[in-house]
């Protein structure tokens, strides 16, 4: 990556992509479940065209993003295949370029409905939709009877066509009795839909975790982002698939010092150097989404506990909660307070290395930046004709 110049880039293995593109398909076995690669937040931080082109290559028919942006860029991509919007859309204006590009839409409520009801029938575009039902996450949802309303009125309408239903997953992988509950809840819906002589033919509720756990809950098909990008969700399973992460943030060193014991590090001073060291600095910060986490209101006394012990020691240093950067395949500290744009490494005094090394990063995937460059990557070698399969 010398050639490129580049002070921090991103090297995605498409390999590894399509690795585990595999494993999730090995575990859908012969069924007749269709997979519905879910690339929202830009393929969860790996590039959404690049994936999008390199899963259609590989025979995905069906993606989904969160936001009609998201779907857009696709398009303009020259992304054919079917996508499912997850979110709702809320005016006219939106419907209408859903409409205009092909993209299949996600009704949550009766007000949409309408909406598509009504621009539908006046311009003669058809449009083809999913419908949300909520059977506990709390998000968006449809009740039954808002459901068979809509089936009634669709069916008078020739433009709209009702593909899919389909609810989403609180807790799929803790909380199994909470689980079979959602899906027992959706059953009755899908059931109570039929009996009214309405079909809808694909029916949905497996994410990651569901597809690890809940073979019995594959219905038609399955929304899978996580295990795409090459991680477990978070959570115990039985099954673990072989994954690859594809992803590795690089950047270089940019200055090197020797230091003594004693010295400080960093804003507020929240390092001393217990011994001499050779200190890096590394030019990625949490801009960069270095040394970030999502904070949330913990789920339980457990997890309260959980955050608490982490935080108390990292303040004390101890290593399995030090931030660490890879260099050489060898695993080195960062020390103080990460900066905005920086971030400073400790190295042992005497370690053979120079400014310009290369250093691996372990960055949240999904906040960093996106003008960073991403290089792709396929059989260890650079694609031809860009950065980019
Ligand atoms: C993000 C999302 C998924 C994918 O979930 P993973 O656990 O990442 O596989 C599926 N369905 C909906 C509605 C989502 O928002």
């Amino acid at each position: 990556m010398e050639a490129l110049g580049l002070e921090k880039w991103i090297e995605i293995d498409v390999d590894a992509v399509i690795n585990n593109l595999y494993q999730v398909q090995d575990r859908l076995g012969e069924r007749q479940v269709k997979l519905i690669a879910v690339i929202k937040a830009d393929a969860y931080g790996h590039g959404a065209v690049p994936v999008a082109r390199c899963l259609s290559r590989e025979g995905v028919e069906f993606f989904a993003v969160s936001f009609l942006e998201e779907a857009l860029e696709l398009r303009r991509a020259g992304i054919q295949s079917d996508i499912l919007l997850l979110t709702p859309l809320i005016s006219p204006h939106q419907f209408s370029a859903a409409i205009a590009n092909h993209i299949t839409v996600t009704v949550t409520s009766f007000l949409e409905y309408e909406m598509i009801d009504r621009i539908t029938a006046e311009t003669g575009h058809s449009l083809t939709m999913h419908l949300k039902t909520d059977t506990g996450l709390g998000r968006f949802g449809l009740n039954l009877d808002e459901i068979l309303e809509i089936c009634r009125l669709a069916s008078r309408n020739a433009f709209i066509y009702i593909e899919g239903i389909y609810t989403h997953m609180a807790e799929a992988a803790f909380n199994p009795a909470y689980t079979h509950k959602q899906f027992r809840q959706f059953e009755e819906i899908t059931a109570a839909i039929s009996s009214r002589g309405f079909d809808i033919p694909c029916k949905h509720c497996a994410n990651s975790a569901v597809v690890l756990n809940y073979p019995k809950m594959y219905l038609n098909a399955v929304r899978v982002g996580t295990l795409l990008s090459g991680q477990h969700p978070a959570g115990k399973f039985q099954t673990r698939l072989k994954l690859k992460d594809p992803f590795i943030f690089k950047t270089r060193i940019i200055s090197l010092r020797n230091m003594e014991e004693g010295d400080y590090l960093g804003y507020n001073r929240t390092h001393r150097l217990k011994k001499p060291a050779r200190i890096a600095v590394i030019p990625v910060g949490f801009e960069d989404g270095l040394a970030l986490d999502v904070v949330n209101k913990p789920a339980g006394p457990v997890d309260m506990l959980k955050h608490v012990t982490k935080t108390v020691l990292r303040y004390f240093n101890a290593d399995r909660f030090t931030i660490t950067v890879k260099i050489r395949g060898r695993e080195y500290p960062v020390r103080g307070k990460v900066f905005m744009q920086m971030a400073l490494v400790e190295l042992p005094p005497h370690l053979d290395i120079a400014v310009g090394e290369e250093v691996e990063v372990p960055v949240r995937k999904v906040l960093v930046p996106r003008n960073i460059s991403r290089v792709y990557t396929q059989k260890q070698k650079l694609l031809p004709g860009g950065q980019e399969p």
